[in-house]
């Protein structure tokens, strides 16, 4: 059969360029990656099996061959495999987006090494200790196979094969120069289970190696389920291990929540707040939400229903006891248990942050840099717990450089201040010098400065904080005491202002105020009107 040799996407290339000149040291992540990706195809194999009588099969595994001779690393899997085309879209393209970005900031990183750690770059990583990857693999029911091969400098073959077994093998054909410290040598059966105890523990399914041909099998990982587990007999490490396998994300995350709930409706669930938002946070077809198990089987991968959407963030797992295997996104949308899980999951996430607020400054704040526009978003469904959000919430003020609570507002409010003051604006910037803050500051009045485009929507639907109603600096006559303008001096410009309306026709009414103290004038809405920024938000799109 012929042999087909086709080129790398750019963006494919060059990260791969990346990492066959890698000095990144911890090198031993590309066996996390190849064991994360046959266990995501074993799990996609276990669910077509509930579906399809003829995919089901039972000891689904993961088998590790090391051959010191032939100086390689062999991981096999008997997972869902691939086709040709699943094989040259997914192995030879990245379709993720952010790729471009990610390769950008890599190149112009001074220690690309240390980006690269942060990262998940996945299949591609083996090409750190390989010179050359085999790859063959047969999709579960289908006829034949495909063997894919690289030594990741541009091109890679591809052929079809008559007799490549069901699933996945990745051949690593390692380096001759790392295995030379001992250390390193990933043909050594403890080095291997070393990395595996490491990284994979919590893998669901047993990773069987054997050292050389003949030698008998082990089983390297003991498969706790980690979210099954107290959370006392937890290590930190192995949390932030299973965090990298489920969130793709090499960061360390923020937080750590476990829930356990008995009853008549049990669930377990372990959930991440990452400490950075992904790059398709704000994109409707990004990657949100948690996986769902079933008493330890995975069912789906990022069910948005666990979790209200402006938490879309938040991962991790949620196992429920009692729910069909075979249950879909339908029916998970209306389930009346799910909605309880949702929401209890919601306060819990809400309950962390509200610690970390009290707790820990500084993880707060990368919080809410991070995930608050986010968050805010919760504001606009008027079915959420808005006091909760806003609990939570902080903003730039008038009254330093770092953001402030609701609650530290309120309590700095002047006697007889009865309102919260706020501008809304494109940046900081902007609104500090906008005239309308003029009288407000010099009055001492603080006035909050909220330049997210979704603050512009949550002002308009939330009546209050605290008792305390959110008022614009830029609309009406706001009420500052020396606001009233004495009826007198406003006779004496009488002539003026008449004259303004006439000439100004696109302006309702002209008046005197009290509000300015260095500019002449300035343009206001109406008490009831829009706000400049969402009147030009709705100009833009034409309404
Ligand atoms: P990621 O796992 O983050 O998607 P990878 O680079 O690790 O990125 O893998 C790319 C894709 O290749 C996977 O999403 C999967 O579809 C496919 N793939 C990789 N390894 C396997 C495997 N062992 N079995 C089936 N599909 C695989
Ligand atoms: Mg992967």
């Amino acid at each position: 059969m012929t042999t087909e040799t086709l080129e790398f996407q750019a963006e494919a290339r060059q990260l791969l360029q990346l990492m066959v000149h890698s000095i990144y040291s911890n090198k031993d992540v590309f066996l996390r990656e190849l064991i994360s990706n046959a266990s995501d195809a074993l799990d996609k194999r276990r669910l077509a099996g509930l579906t399809e009588e003829r995919l089901r099969t039972d000891d689904l595994h993961i088998a590790l061959a090391l051959d010191p001779d032939a100086r390689t690393l062999t991981v096999r899997d008997n997972g869902i495999g691939m086709t040709r085309e699943e094989v040259v879209g997914l192995i030879g393209t990245i379709a993720r987006s952010g790729t471009a970005e990610t390769l950008r900031r890599l190149r112009e990183s001074k220690e690309p090494a240390e980006l690269i750690g942060q990262f998940g770059v996945g299949f591609y990583s083996t090409f750190m200790v390989a010179d050359k990857v085999t790859l063959l693999t047969r999709k579960a029911g289908e006829p034949t196979g495909t063997r894919w091969e690289s030594a990741g400098e541009g091109t890679y073959t591809v052929e079809e094969v008559a007799d490549a077994p069901e699933g996945t093998t990745v051949t690593v054909h390692l380096r001759p120069e790392d295995g030379e410290d001992g250390l390193h040598d990933y043909t050594d059966l403890a080095t291997v289970r070393r990395i595996v105890k490491r990284y994979s523990d919590f893998i669901a399914f047993p990773i069987r190696a054997t050292a050389t041909e003949g030698a008998e099998e082990q089983v390297l990982n003991s498969m706790k389920a980690l979210w099954a587990r107290p959370r006392a007999e937890v290590a930190e490490e192995e949390y932030r291990e299973f965090y990298r396998h489920v969130a793709h994300d090499w960061t360390d995350p923020l937080e750590t929540i476990s829930l356990r709930a008995e009853g008549t409706f049990e669930y377990e669930a372990l959930l991440f707040i990452p400490a950075r938002r992904p790059h398709d946070l704000f994109q409707r077809d990004g990657r949100h939400g948690v996986q769902l198990y079933v008493k330890r089987v995975f069912i789906l991968e990022d069910s948005r229903e666990l979790l209200p959407d402006h938490l879309r963030f938040v991962k991790g797992v949620v196992d429920a006891a009692d729910l069909s295997l075979n249950i879909s996104r339908e029916i998970l949308q209306q389930d009346r248990h799910i909605q309880l899980i949702r929401r209890r999951l919601a306060k819990k996430v809400m309950a962390t942050v509200k610690e970390m607020m009290t707790g820990d400054a500084e993880k707060y704040r990368t919080f809410w840099r991070e995930f608050g526009p986010a968050v805010k978003e919760g504001l606009l469904d008027p079915a959420e717990d808005r006091k909760a959000i806003l609990d939570v919430a902080s903003f730039a003020s008038t009254a330093g450089e770092e953001p402030t609570s609701l609650a530290d507002y309120v309590a700095r409010m002047k006697d007889g201040q009865d309102k919260i003051y706020y501008m809304t604006g494109e940046s900081r910037a902007q609104v500090e010098n906008s005239p309308h803050l003029e009288a407000f500051r010099a009055q001492g009045y603080e006035v909050l400065l909220l330049t997210d485009p979704v603050d512009e929507i949550w002002v308009e639907g939330v009546p209050e904080y605290a008792g305390k109603e959110f008022s614009s600096v830029a609309r009406g006559a706001v009420d500052l005491p020396a606001e009233e303008v004495s009826e007198e001096r406003t006779g004496s410009y009488a002539p003026l202002l008449g004259w303004l309306g006439e000439t100004l026709t696109e302006v309702k009414e002209v008046r005197l105020t009290s509000r300015l103290t260095n500019s002449p004038a300035c343009l206001v809405s109406a008490a009831d009107g829009l706000t400049p920024t969402l009147e030009k938000m709705y100009r833009a799109m034409g309404q």
